[in-house]
Parts: structure tokens; C-alpha cells; sequence
């Protein structure tokens, strides 16, 4: 069956280097992001922060209302965030926490410290 072989070769995505360089970044701030919250765990403390659902900095603020808003004014939609980072935008929101978990949320932060081997 050797029409398989060409397909069988995985068509491997080439990242530019400013994708690699944001999926770099991206990592690398999920760490941070982790490190902290559980430093604030072995505290006792339990929190939620904001993270970029691109980057994963935590640096993401709620924007402000430029008044065209009404809707998340109203409760309509959720606010919307945006990160300082890398200028993300949305409606939505990541959250990482040292609370219980969400699945996804689990399997993100298990991502970003898949070699720390913690047991
Ligand atoms: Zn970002």
C-alpha cells in the first residue's frame, strides 16, 4: 500500500518565527502564571487571575467602557477584556486558578508544566 506513504507524512504546520516566538511566550507566561498561583495555594490562599487565552499573560485588563458597551452593561454579554500583552481582545475570558479546576483549565495549566514532575 504505498499510496498511504505520501499521506502518512504529516503535513507539519511551519510556524513563522513570530508564532514560535508567541508560542514561546505563550508557555513561558502559563508557567509564571502557575508558579504564582501555587505559591499563593501553599499560602493558603485561593484566587482566581486573569489570563490571555493567546499569550496567557496575566497582564489582561477589563476594558473600559467606551460607552458603546451597553450590552455587557446591561448583562447581556460577558465585559470585554483585553490583554496588554499582545493586544488580544474578547469577550471571553480565561481564568486560571488554584481553585478546583475545569478540565480545560487542568489540561492548559498541565500544558504549560508538563516537565515539572511534581509527585
Ligand atoms: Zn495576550
Amino acid at each position: 500500500m504505498a499510496e498511504t506513504q505520501e499521506q502518512k507524512k504529516k503535513r507539519r504546520k511551519q510556524l513563522t518565527i513570530t508564532e514560535q516566538v508567541q508560542e514561546e511566550t505563550a508557555i513561558q507566561n502559563a508557567k509564571e502564571v502557575t508558579e504564582a498561583l501555587n505559591e499563593l495555594e501553599k499560602q493558603g490562599q485561593q484566587v482566581d487571575i486573569q489570563v490571555c487565552p493567546r499569550c496567557k499573560s496575566p497582564k489582561v485588563e477589563r476594558a473600559k467602557s467606551t460607552g458603546g458597551d451597553m450590552w455587557a452593561h446591561i448583562g447581556m454579554l460577558p465585559p470585554s477584556y483585553t490583554c496588554l500583552e499582545c493586544g488580544w481582545q474578547e469577550r471571553i475570558i480565561l481564568k486560571a486558578t488554584n481553585k478546583k479546576l475545569t478540565v480545560r483549565e487542568v489540561e492548559i495549566i498541565r500544558e504549560a508544566m508538563d516537565e515539572n514532575g511534581e509527585g
